[in-house]
């Protein structure tokens, strides 16, 4: 019998509770793995509170990245084999020991990554490969700036946007986390629990404003962060860790300077094979060249989600976390 959280009804961390869960055989398309380790991402706060809804309804079984062995492979799947080392990034019911899952949805791992690197990467990297790579391409003449550079996602960012030659703005909650964000690439971090962070910028800038603006607070952040941006500059509002934007006024863009704004999400960037495959190649290159290191800064067992749940939503955390089942 498997061992997965399951999410009987919405609310807080403590909906999270541990069952045992009869595991079918893998059907056709699909793969059965036994998983190493399991990505927290904060979309898994969303689907546990309800802000975005489960496709399944009640109850399910949260979380979209882990990694670990194929223990057998159902018709039809010419892909994968018994003993692969694989992981996934956007297959709903990542929490639990062992689980099925599509096997379009899979990626090889290569050697000399670890299963517990792929699983703390895999969501969190190829959304920095996209939103860096794809949303906007950064160069060496981009300035840029990451809220939250501390975070899961932000020392990803921190680190690939330095590579590719940008000017790094981040802002973070603590001193603690500007430290990290500045040892991550970062060249320059605000304290934008402390600091108004649209005057430092513009300072930061000479008064230019920067080209783009990642955006994943969401509520606390917005409208401020249209202000960071040069004319024509681009706004990507990719998250809601304070809470949902809303009742955006799309008049405000050309107010602030004929601003553009994207809303994006990972699953859209990665929905054929091809661009699956591109987008997780691109970051296992980055990752083996060093220029992107994954820190793995929190572990939890797996029955601990609702501990690794609030800490994630009280800012306690910063990179990446693991579930281990
Ligand atoms: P993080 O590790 O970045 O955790 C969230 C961080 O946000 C906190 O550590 C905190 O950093 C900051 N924060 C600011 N205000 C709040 C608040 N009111 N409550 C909680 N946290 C707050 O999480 P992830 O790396 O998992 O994800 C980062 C963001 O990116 C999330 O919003 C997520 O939804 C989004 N995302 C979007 C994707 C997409 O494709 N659209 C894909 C992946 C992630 P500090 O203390 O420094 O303020």
């Amino acid at each position: 019998m498997a061992q997965a959280i399951l999410v009987r009804e919405l609310g807080g961390p403590e909906v999270l509770k541990m069952e045992g869960v009869t595991l079918a055989a893998p059907g056709p398309g699909e793969v059965q793995i036994r998983q190493v380790a399991i990505g927290l991402n904060f979309i898994d706060v969303y689907f546990r509170t309800g802000l975005y809804k489960s496709a399944t309804g009640l109850p399910f079984v949260p979380g979209k990245e882990g990694a670990g062995i194929v223990t057998a492979v159902g018709d039809g799947v010419s892909l994968f084999s018994v003993g692969d080392r694989v992981a996934y990034a956007s297959a709903d019911g990542a929490y639990a020991s062992e689980r099925n899952v599509d096997a379009s949805q899979l990626v090889r791992v290569p050697d000399g990554i670890s299963l517990e690197t792929a699983a703390a990467m895999m969501l969190k990297g190829m959304t920095a490969q996209y939103l860096l790579n794809q949303t906007f391409k950064v160069g060496p003449e981009t300035i840029l700036l990451f809220h939250a550079a501390a975070g899961g996602v932000g020392l990803i960012a921190g680190q690939w946007a330095k590579a590719l030659g940008a000017t790094v703005i981040g802002t973070a909650g603590s001193q603690e986390k500007i430290d990290l964000a500045l040892a991550h690439g970062y060249d320059h971090v605000i304290n934008y629990r402390t600091d108004n962070f649209v005057t430092r910028v513009k300072e930061l800038t000479g008064g230019r404003g920067v080209d783009v603006v990642y955006d994943s607070v969401g509520r606390d952040t917005y409208p401020a962060s249209l202000d960071c941006l040069k004319p024509r500059g681009l706004w990507v509002s990719f998250g809601n860790s304070s809470g949902p934007v809303e009742a955006f006024n799309i008049g405000m863009l050309a107010q602030k300077g004929s601003l553009f704004a994207t809303r994006p999400t990972l699953f859209s960037y990665v929905a054929t094979r091809p661009a699956l495959e591109a987008c997780a190649n691109s970051l296992f290159d980055v990752v083996q060249s060093n220029k992107v290191r994954i820190n793995i800064n929190q572990t939890y067992l797996l029955a601990e989600a609702g501990r690794a749940h609030t800490d994630l939503e009280t800012r306690k955390t910063s990179g990446t976390t693991l579930l281990i089942p």
